[in-house]
C-alpha cells in the first residue's frame, strides 16, 4: 500500500531500526518507546487491523506473535515477562493502520492500562 507508513518502512523507503526480519515479518524499534524495550511487530503485507489479519491469514498472524516471542527472548526479557499490545481502533489508540503487535517490556507494567 503506497500511503502506508508501515509498508514503507517493509520497502526500506523509510528507515528503522530493524531487530529481526523473518520471511513475512518485520520487527523494529518503536520511534517513542514506553519501555526499555519497545519493539513493534508487523507483517510485511498490508493488513489495517489484527481482526482483519486474523480473518484473511491466521498463519501469518501465528508468524508475526512467534516472532513478538523470539524478540522477547532476543531482548532477554522471555523470562521476566513482557507484554504484547494490538491496539485495535482509534479509541483504544492505534494511530497506525497497518497492524502491529508492541513488544513491551524491561520494568514493571502496570494493569490495567489506560
Ligand atoms: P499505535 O498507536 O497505532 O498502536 O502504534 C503506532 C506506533 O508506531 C507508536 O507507538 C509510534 O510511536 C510508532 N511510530 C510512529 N511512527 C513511527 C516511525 O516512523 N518509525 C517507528 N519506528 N515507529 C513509529
Amino acid at each position: 500500500m503506497t500511503d502506508c507508513l508501515f509498508c514503507k518502512i517493509v520497502s526500506g523507503d523509510v528507515p528503522a531500526k530493524v531487530v529481526r526480519s523473518s520471511d513475512r515479518a518485520l520487527a523494529f524499534r518503536d520511534i517513542n518507546p514506553q519501555a526499555p524495550t519497545h519493539v513493534l511487530v508487523i507483517p510485511k503485507d498490508h493488513h489495517p487491523t489484527v481482526g482483519e489479519l486474523a480473518a484473511a491469514d491466521a498463519e501469518l498472524l501465528a508468524e508475526v506473535l512467534r516472532e513478538a516471542h523470539e524478540v522477547a527472548a532476543d531482548e532477554g526479557i522471555a523470562g521476566t515477562g513482557y507484554r504484547v499490545v494490538f491496539n485495535t481502533g482509534a479509541q483504544a489508540g492505534q494511530t497506525v493502520f497497518h497492524v502491529h503487535a508492541h513488544v513491551l517490556g524491561g520494568r514493571g507494567l502496570n494493569w490495567p492500562p489506560g
